[in-house]
């Protein structure tokens, strides 16, 4: 039974991944979704496709993250969406799902690439939940991407991996910030999930990747769309301010 009817979403980073299987299972359970990318109109315009086959709503909106300006676009196309279609601009969900991967040594690692990775994945997020409060109903859902690598070493990712460590903190105090409205924030960490990427497709990688999760098989988009999907459900009403692991079972070493 959908949980989310009624219900207003944006997932940023929905045209493939991780997010894309986060707006058709949110569409799924009722919401109205806005598909978020900033290189491929076919793509978003291909997510909102499938949404509407399988009987949901949703609009697709592009803006390019980290760069100046970017949240204001963002809203001002999310805003006129909302609009044509629910009349107001309330914004129920926001997941903060859109973000950037390093894969650099750390004796490489530039200042030119750690502000990038910087400016998509924790700056961005940010200003999207300063942005989004203004449009938010009490009761309200907040979800941040974060990563296993919060909590799991692997130095090629360093960077990265601070930048998601800056997510946890956005959801620790701002879960507080917003608990009197009734709005809670959390973070999931998938550890290593097909979105799609060449190296999903060389065997021998994905055996070496599967075998880091206790069940040995890597995840895939739709088993970390569940957790974010239940965190926007009424049901998770009594979780703010969490980190939920989603990475089967990779932290348990
Ligand atoms: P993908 O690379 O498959 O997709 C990324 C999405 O984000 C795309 O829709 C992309 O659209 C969008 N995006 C990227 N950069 C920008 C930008 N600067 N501005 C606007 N949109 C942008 O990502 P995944 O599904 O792999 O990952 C999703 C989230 O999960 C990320 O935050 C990632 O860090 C996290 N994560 C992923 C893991 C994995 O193994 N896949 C593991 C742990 C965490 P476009 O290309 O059009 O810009």
């Amino acid at each position: 039974m959908p949980q989310l009817t009624g219900k207003t979403a944006l997932v940023t980073g929905s045209t493939r991944g991780i997010g894309r299987a986060v707006a058709l299972r949110l569409a799924r359970a009722g919401a109205l979704v806005a598909v978020h990318g900033s290189s491929s109109q076919e793509a978003a315009d291909e997510v909102v496709r499938l949404v509407e086959q399988d009987g949901g709503r949703a609009f697709a909106l592009q803006a390019e993250l980290g760069v100046p300006g970017d949240v204001h676009e963002l809203f001002l196309a999310l805003e006129r969406g909302l609009k044509e279609r629910t009349g107001g601009t309330d914004l129920d969900i926001l997941v903060n799902n859109a973000g950037v991967m390093g894969g650099t040594p750390p004796q490489d690692v530039t200042p030119e690439q750690f502000d990038r990775l910087y400016a998509v994945n924790a700056k961005a997020p940010f200003f999207l939940v300063q942005r989004a409060l203004g449009n938010m109903p009490d009761g309200g859902r907040i979800v941040n991407i974060s990563s296993g690598l919060t909590r799991f070493a692997n130095p090629q990712e360093v960077a990265y991996a601070m930048t998601k460590g800056a997510i946890d903190q956005l959801t620790l105090h701002f879960a507080k910030h917003l608990a009197p409205r009734g709005i809670t924030v959390n973070s999931v960490g998938p550890g290593i999930t097909n979105n799609g990427s060449p190296v999903f497709g060389i065997p021998e990688a994905v055996e070496q990747m599967a075998a880091l999760s206790a069940f040995n098989r890597v995840g895939e988009p739709d088993d970390v769309a569940s957790v974010v999907a239940f965190l926007a459900s009424d049901d998770a009403r009594w979780i703010t301010g969490s980190y939920l692991d989603a990475s089967g079972g990779t932290l348990l070493g």
